[in-house]
């Protein structure tokens, strides 16, 4: 599932391939994805016109259009963006595409298709709106420690509510949580001052590293959990075998050794 690391690469993607060129046709093939316009506003508000930026919110990439919209899409649990010129590369399921005055075209690809599409005037409207907390790359540590040291919630649930920080989903608090030698179930409130500051530089160091990966389209550092998160995966510093356990009704990966609790 996309969260802020690959949504920053997303934004990249269509600002590599997609700006400063006239749009001539967008065609909506599945309505539904659609939340706050419909299917005629949105064309009138893209044909003819050019994008000419990305900005990235949370998991949102907002893209700024030569009328003062913004073209907003949220890539849900499948979604990504496909620029192609031959339709043999066209992708299988582009719930969205648009076309170029140059013959390409960019598609919103979303094969289970809960991601949405908005269009907004104004990002912080939106945000507003959405009632999304800081980004997770522009919080800083005074904030963080502001929000997350009264909480009772467990911290893994705390970390992926887009309510309180927006960015972080399932995978990377699991990255978050293992870097930081902290398991997913312990309440926030139940944290010392020192283990919050970890939690917060280990969050910023890997935002940093996988932004640059998924942007470079490399694959994360071995010493991550996330690419041992997955059935009989083992931890990266000791190879004992990782353990599952819901939270928020999502399934965490931890390290029975490395995540100890340290609460009762
Ligand atoms: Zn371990």
């Amino acid at each position: 599932m996309p969260e802020l690391p690959e949504v920053e690469s997303f934004g990249k993607y269509l600002d590599r391939t997609s700006l400063d060129k006239t749009i001539e046709n967008v065609e909506v093939k599945n309505p539904e994805l659609l939340q706050n316009v419909n299917a005629d506003v949105l064309k009138e508000k893209l044909e003819g016109h050019k994008f000419k930026y990305t900005k990235r919110y949370g998991k949102y990439t907002f893209t700024a259009l030569d009328n003062n919209f913004w073209l907003i899409l949220h890539y849900g649990m499948t979604g990504r963006l496909k620029y192609f010129k031959n339709q043999d590369e066209a992708p299988s399921y582009d719930r969205l595409l648009i076309t170029f005055e140059d013959g390409g075209h960019l598609a919103f690809d979303d094969p289970r298709k809960f991601g949405k599409i908005n269009m907004t005037s104004s990002i912080e409207d939106f945000v507003k709106e959405k009632k999304l907390g800081s980004d997770a790359t522009e919080i800083n540590l005074k904030v963080f420690k502001e929000i997350f040291e009264k909480r009772k919630g467990a911290i893994k649930s705390l970390l992926m509510d887009q309510h309180i920080m927006a960015g972080i989903g399932n995978i990377y608090s699991d990255e978050i949580l293992f870097q930081a030698r902290i398991h997913p179930k312990v309440p926030a409130n139940k944290l010392n001052s020192a283990q919050i500051e970890r939690i917060f530089k280990v969050m910023k160091s890997v935002l940093k590293t996988s932004v640059d990966k998924r942007i470079a389209d490399e694959e994360l550092p071995d010493s991550f959990i996330i690419p041992h998160r997955k059935k009989n995966g083992k931890c990266p510093n000791s190879d004992i075998k990782l353990k599952t356990i819901k939270v928020s009704s999502r399934t965490a990966y931890y390290c029975p050794q490395c995540q100890k609790e340290i609460f009762e």
